[in-house]
């Protein structure tokens, strides 16, 4: 590969950058001086010229230098461009920019500039700028193959290498030859060397210089117990949300300067405990504290209580300097870029999901973030003015730090992006990524849709593959959905499965404090199906939608309307693609009968049959916590608390959707179902999995009576 080496951009006078022939777009002029102060502006015109002399261009510049809300505006300029898209790997940001940027050239969202993410659109056949999610733009590669749609394809924020992004630059790269004169244009904050370079041949690269003022590093603080924080908290969370509300309150309390605070944690339930927290502190201290605007900010946030955090801080009160102080998720690490932060709080952890080759269970495990992170939660600081980096760590843990994350492809479970590819008719064995998946990963997908009857034994997809990758759920869910039809159970498992692809389905059920604790038992007694989670998750739905989909119904019932307004929304869509697949043509039976029952707990079963847990033999006591054993690998797991079954009851055969490692000792299955033993196989029977009971109990009958060396010993002496 002949690619060159990053070279640094020319600022250009960009009151001459509208070139003869270059079209005029829309823009509101109230914006232009804002847009004309962003560090990217004196590079437009470079960058056109770039976009048009090469069909790939890679532009590296710091996050909130205006690459996502200009470069893809200043794209609709270049001459023969009628259709822009710019892929986003979170929808959150999809949405924000196409807001956005909507403003900044006077338009309505929906018209010129819109936006898709899944089971969401604002856009129209006027669209000519599209915001979209990666997922969306590889979906459409399944039925739009060399995306004739676009004239350019941006593709943004591809440092984070989520597995869809990955595969999305590598779908991108196959189609180019084929089409010569589309522009893709790769954005990023931070590129990890010539790595993408040397992915695309002949590409043009530029690096808009970032200007970031000096940012005071400070490594594990001194912790102010200053607050009293009660034993359970102390267990409940880690040391390092403790200490971030303890470094809050000290910058609010001592700090002279002006500037807001930006603390990054893992999690949603971490952000909310410390919002609460840090309410309650404000009020006691307000004397001392100054008024403070704490914002939480996560992914799954609706788009109008994100917007929050583009608002002024607040007022100052009595001479004290008043902030904003936003507790966020590794989302704002470049994803968003908010102005005027001064003060970062670095937990140094992030959430990320990955799976074990070995075992396939899914963990969301808190784990050291990477060096290339902790630089660019540091520089958040450094914006507008010197800014201060606190650590929740020590220098010692930071050199021990990996330089950077493991990209997505080479953690995670592939089996939805391997059907999708092999739907596409692309080779495996020749599909080019930035970075290999393992081949234990990938075989591992393989047996998985396998038994899933999504592919034959030799890897060719089947008729029940090509129906399940029209949607655009897991694997598992995608398969319950197919079935549904042959059990006559499609209306109950549309709605199953719109409440499971929602954000977090177990907290449909709202928590609440001791007071209100039995109160809210006896309202989710009435929705409890006795077979467990997923039937519950049904009824739940069915009340909601009999009953009008009320908020003040949600609230009498300690429902979260939320989630179930989203499920709702995702259940119509899922009903159109079941209405073009012809599935609700067939009949769906009755609700309310047992054998109704259990034809859906079959169609379920259906979906996750490599999911099973069987009881623990070797249990000594009936009512002690049970803990039951996963039929494909042996792996020791309790039912999670949120679950409907009873944790001390004996269930011979369980079904469940999730497996998750919490922390390094526990592992919990949730939404759980109780299976009968006869059904699997009469399951078995009509999909590709082996009869898994059977050597299943044989293995247990041995290891009833031997010791694992004894085992192992015997596995040796015959040479398993
Ligand atoms: P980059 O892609 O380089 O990180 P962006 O184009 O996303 O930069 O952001 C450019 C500027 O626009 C930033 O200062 C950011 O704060 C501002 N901005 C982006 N989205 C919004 C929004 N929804 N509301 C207000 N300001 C925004």
């Amino acid at each position: 590969s002949n690619s060159s080496s990053y070279t640094w951009g020319n600022p250009t006078d960009s009151t001459q950058d509208y070139k003869p022939g270059r079209k005029k777009i829309r823009q509101n002029m109230s914006f232009l001086s804002k847009r004309r102060a962003l560090p990217i502006w004196p590079y437009k015109s470079e960058i056109i010229r770039r976009i048009e002399q090469s069909q790939v261009v890679i532009i590296e510049g710091e996050t909130g230098s205006g690459k996502s809300t200009q470069i893809p505006q200043w794209c609709l300029e270049v001459e023969n461009v009628s259709k822009v898209v710019c892929s986003q790997p979170r929808r959150i940001a999809a949405i924000s920019l196409a807001n956005r940027v909507a403003h900044e050239m006077g338009v309505g969202v929906g018209d010129e500039v819109g936006y898709v993410v899944r089971f969401e659109h604002k856009s129209s056949l006027t669209t000519n700028l599209k915001y979209v999610t990666d997922g969306i733009l590889v979906r459409q590669l399944m039925t739009d193959r060399s995306l004739e749609a676009y004239d350019v394809i941006i593709i943004d924020e591809v440092h984070e290498r989520r597995l869809v992004t990955d595969i999305l630059i590598g779908l991108i790269k196959q189609i180019l030859p084929y089409r010569p004169e589309l522009r893709i244009v790769i954005m990023s904050a931070t590129l990890n060397k010539n790595k993408f370079s040397d992915f695309f041949e002949n590409c043009g690269n530029l690096k808009i210089p970032g200007q970031i003022y000096p940012i005071e590093k400070i490594f594990s603080p001194a912790v102010i117990e200053r607050a009293a924080f009660g034993e359970d908290d102390q267990k409940r969370y880690e040391k390092y949300v403790i200490q971030a509300i303890n470094v809050v309150m000290e910058i609010c309390i001592m700090e002279r300067t002006q500037g807001d605070i930006l603390v990054f944690v893992t999690g949603r339930d971490e952000i909310d405990y410390i919002c609460e927290y840090l309410e309650d502190l404000c009020v006691t201290y307000k004397d001392s504290m100054g008024t403070i605007d704490i914002i939480p900010l996560y992914g799954e946030l609706p788009y109008s209580s994100q917007q929050r955090i583009f608002a002024k801080a607040p007022k100052s009160f009595q001479g004290r300097i008043s902030r904003k102080c936003i507790i966020a998720t590794n989302i704002a690490e470049t994803s968003i870029t908010i102005e005027g932060i001064v003060f970062v709080i670095d937990s140094g952890k992030v959430k990320l999901s990955s799976v074990d080759q070995k075992c396939h269970m899914k963990s969301l495990l808190p784990v050291d973030i990477s060096k290339s992170s902790a630089e660019q939660r540091a520089g958040r600081a450094g914006r507008t003015q010197p800014g201060k980096c606190y650590r929740l760590y020590s220098q010692d843990a930071y050199e021990a730090m990996a330089n950077d994350t493991i990209p997505e492809i080479m953690r995670s479970d592939l089996t939805s992006v391997i059907l999708q590819l092999k739907v596409m008719g692309i080779d495996l064995e020749t599909f080019e990524s930035i970075d290999q998946p393992n081949p234990d990963q990938r075989q591992l997908a393989l047996e998985r849709l396998i038994q899933l009857n999504a592919l034959d034994p030799y890897h060719n997809v089947t008729e029940i593959g090509r129906q399940m990758a029209r949607f655009p759920l897991d694997a598992e869910v995608s398969r319950m959905l197919v079935a549904s039809k042959d059990y006559s159970c499609q209306n109950e498992i549309l709605t199953l499965a719109a409440m499971l692809s929602g954000d977090r389905p177990g907290s449909v059920f709202v928590l609440v404090g001791k007071k209100k604790r039995e109160k809210a038992m006896e309202a989710r007694g009435q929705f409890a199906h006795p077979s467990g989670d997923h039937l519950t998750y049904i009824n739940v739905f069915n009340h909601f939608k009999a009953n009008g989909c009320r908020e003040d119904w949600c609230f009498d019932k300690f429902l979260n309307f939320k989630i179930l307004n989203e499920a709702s929304t995702i259940h119509s869509q899922l009903e159109h693609i079941m209405i073009e697949l012809n599935f609700l043509d067939h009949n769906s039976l009755r609700y309310s009968s047992p054998a109704k029952d259990s034809n859906i707990l079959k169609a379920i079963l259906t979906g996750n049959i490599s999911q099973l847990a069987q009881r623990d033999p070797l249990q000594p006591h009936v009512g002690s916590r049970q803990q039951f054993i996963t039929v494909l690998d042996n792996l020791k797991v309790t039912l999670h608390p949120s679950c409907t079954l009873s944790e001390y009851t004996q269930y011979e055969l369980l079904c469940y959707s999730s497996c998750l490692k919490t922390n390094a000792r526990k592992s919990y299955i949730s939404t759980v179902s109780s299976i009968n033993m006869e059904w699997y196989d009469e399951v078995a029977g009509t999909t590709g999995a082996p009869s898994l009971m059977k050597r299943r109990a044989e293995r247990m009958h041995l290891l009833s009576f031997m010791t694992e060396l004894e085992l192992s010993q015997l596995f040796n002496d015959f040479n398993i």
